[in-house]
């Protein structure tokens, strides 16, 4: 089995070292989770100007945003602000949101594929299913200068998170076996 710790990275939202990309990337429709339509590609307007901050973030229930509250990046946030765009936000270079969200979305789905994968391991897995998670964690595993938008490109385009998906549930007897 190849080694997890290398493999996995931080799942827990830091939003202190991203660039609010889901409050720009996200499109959200006004209703019991938003209180305005907001599409995707555009600064949601209760962003702070001068920080990444959210300028309702201690009311965001009361004030209709309860969809905020729940959303959850797994970690692709930071990691698409820190590693791919090496700390420069869409606010220094605007020129470059439209990639920036691009890698948020890719990001998102390997952050999801890899956590996936981290659960399905904890069962008692045949020789065979290790095999087949070990075939996508090394499909998955970053390049050795991190992820850039070329390579998370390449990687969306190899369908390795639909294929991952559709070998599911060859992983049930595992599952049902714990
Ligand atoms: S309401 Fe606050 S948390 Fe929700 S998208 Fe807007 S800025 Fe982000």
């Amino acid at each position: 089995m190849l080694g997890q710790t290398a493999l996995f990275p931080d799942f827990t939202a830091d939003c202190t070292r991203c660039a609010a990309l889901c409050c720009v990337a996200l499109h959200f429709d006004k209703g019991d989770a938003f209180a305005f339509d907001k599409p995707a590609g555009t600064p949601c307007p209760n962003l702070a100007p001068d920080s990444f901050g959210c300028r309702i973030h201690a009311d965001l229930m009361n004030k209709g945003f309860g969809g905020c509250v729940k959303f959850d990046c797994r970690g692709a946030g930071q990691r698409v602000t820190q590693e791919v765009f090496a700390g420069i936000t869409w606010r220094d270079a605007p020129d470059q949101m439209r990639q920036m969200i691009d890698a948020f979305r890719m990001m998102r789905r390997l952050h999801e594929t890899l956590e996936a994968i981290a659960l399905l391991q904890r069962y008692p897995l045949s020789p065979p299913q290790s095999q087949q998670l070990d075939a996508f964690l090394a499909e998955l595993t970053a390049p050795e200068s991190g992820w850039t938008v070329s390579s998370l490109t390449a990687l969306d385009a190899s369908d390795v998170f639909d294929r991952f998906k559709a070998a599911l549930p060859a992983f049930r007897s595992a599952v049902s076996r714990a």
